[in-house]
């Protein structure tokens, strides 16, 4: 049987105090992931966090500038339901509407999926597309992280610093966005997902942003096709010609799921469809 100690803070203050004075303790969210080590014993002697009644974790909120504040502690199926995102970042609640089944998405939280960074996991895709930062707070205060920094850097900080919150910033003028994934089959992850954010002014894409998840060791933004894209016809044409394009600097994941030359076919084709998608759907 395992042991361990358990604490529920209600303030951010009372978390960050808890963390700070106990190195043993283990941050617990929607618990998908953190429930299998327990189950496993190997989190014996550490002391569980529980984020569930730390209120200021939670909700999504318009903030004075025009962009969008989403809660740590917001969980998944929320972030898939809400009006406010499927409005205005429908490639996010795309994307949280694809994560795992219904269970999973009640339970699992925005913060959660980030700290995991696993790379496969759905959201880390429409973050970077629609470049989001990360809100951070810990010992040495509050802070920020571009979403393009934190994956790439690939995550954990000091012991006693906590995911806050995602900021989105609000999008180009009549952008359309969209997120496509393909399943693995039995994880649910995405073998792999493409978000886009493109915008056009005058028949020209003026923006385009393209992040890829699940085919490489980390989610990353497809510079390649975003620099074939920018300030060209906004066409099907264009778009299909840049996606069967060959990117050779991308370096790709290969497993006994999917070859390297899998995940570059998948890669390509769900391009081309959320390009496609976002072009034919502009906000
Ligand atoms: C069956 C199944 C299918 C799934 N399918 C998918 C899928 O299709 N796509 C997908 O993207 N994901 C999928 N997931 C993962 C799911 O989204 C996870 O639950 C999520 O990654 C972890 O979220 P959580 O809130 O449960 O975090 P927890 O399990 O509570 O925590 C995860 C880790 O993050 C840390 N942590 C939690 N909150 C914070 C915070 N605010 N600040 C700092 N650290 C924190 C914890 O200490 C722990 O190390 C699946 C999971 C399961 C079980």
């Amino acid at each position: 049987m395992s042991s361990f100690g358990y604490i529920s803070p209600q303030t951010l203050e009372e978390t960050i105090a808890v963390l700070g004075d106990h190195p043993e303790s283990r941050l617990v969210a929607g618990g998908n992931d953190v429930l299998l080590p327990i189950n496993h014993s190997r989190l014996i002697g550490s002391l569980l966090v529980d984020l569930r009644r730390v209120s200021a974790l939670r909700g999504i909120e318009r903030q004075t500038d025009g962009s969008v504040r989403v809660g740590a502690m917001t969980s998944i199926g929320a972030i898939a339901s809400s009006a406010l995102l499927r409005a205005e970042f429908p490639a996010l609640a795309q994307a949280a509407e694809l994560v795992g089944d219904a269970q999973v998405r009640n339970r699992a939280t925005l913060g959660g999926s980030i700290a995991a960074n696993d790379p496969e996991a759905d959201l880390p895709a429409p973050l970077l597309a629609l470049d989001a930062s990360i809100e951070f707070l810990g010992s040495r205060g509050r802070w920020r992280v571009r979403a393009s920094e934190f994956f790439r850097e690939s995550a954990a900080g000091p012991h006693d610093e906590i995911i806050v919150s995602v900021v989105l910033p609000r999008p180009p003028e009549h952008a359309g966005m969209a997120y496509v994934k393909f399943k693995h089959p039995a994880r649910l992850y995405a073998l792999c997902g493409v978000a886009t954010v493109l915008g056009t002014v005058n028949g020209q894409i003026d923006t385009v942003r393209v992040a890829v998840t699940g085919a490489a060791n980390r989610p990353f933004r497809f510079k390649g096709i975003e620099d074939a894209l920018l300030n060209r016809p906004a066409t099907a044409q264009t778009v299909n010609a840049a996606s069967s394009s060959v990117f050779p600097e991308l370096d790709f994941r290969g497993d006994i799921f999917a070859s390297t030359e899998y995940r570059s076919h998948l890669t390509a084709v769900l391009t081309r469809r959320a390009l496609e998608q976002a072009l034919a759907h502009p906000a």
